[in-house]
């Protein structure tokens, strides 16, 4: 990869990362408001619920996009974390802060259980 490329990465990887973290920080207090109303108390649940599962994603996303910065600090970005090949450039550019080419990921997609389903939408393959 020519640094040309690393920077392209690095410059959507980095605006990604201030994305993820204003998200977190507008997150951290989700209001846990009381209602009278008992129906309008069912949906502030869900709500709830859907918005604690979508701040540990963007958190595990976050982690993602701050290890790729790390990788790219250290030169090794682009390389495959399990097996060392070069991830395709194709699958960097649709998931640029994936650890893993696509073989290693197919098969930890494939041992992947139950506990871990908070990870599928990090688990995106390129197309
Ligand atoms: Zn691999």
């Amino acid at each position: 990869m020519t640094k040309n490329e690393i920077n392209k990465f690095k410059e959507i990887l980095e605006a990604r990362q201030a994305e993820l973290s204003e998200v977190l920080r507008n997150r951290e207090g989700i209001a846990i408001e009381k209602s009278p109303d008992a129906l309008d108390e069912v949906q502030r649940a869900a709500e709830r619920e859907l918005a604690i599962r979508n701040l540990d994603r963007e958190s595990n996303l976050l982690r993602n996009v701050r290890a790729a910065l790390r990788r790219i600090q250290e030169g090794n970005f682009g390389t495959c974390l399990h097996c060392e090949e070069e991830i395709s450039p194709k699958r960097l550019a649709a998931v640029p802060w994936t650890p893993y080419c696509i073989e290693c990921q197919e098969m930890a997609d494939r041992n992947r259980d139950e506990n871990n389903e908070m990870f599928d939408d990090l688990l995106v393959t390129a197309a």
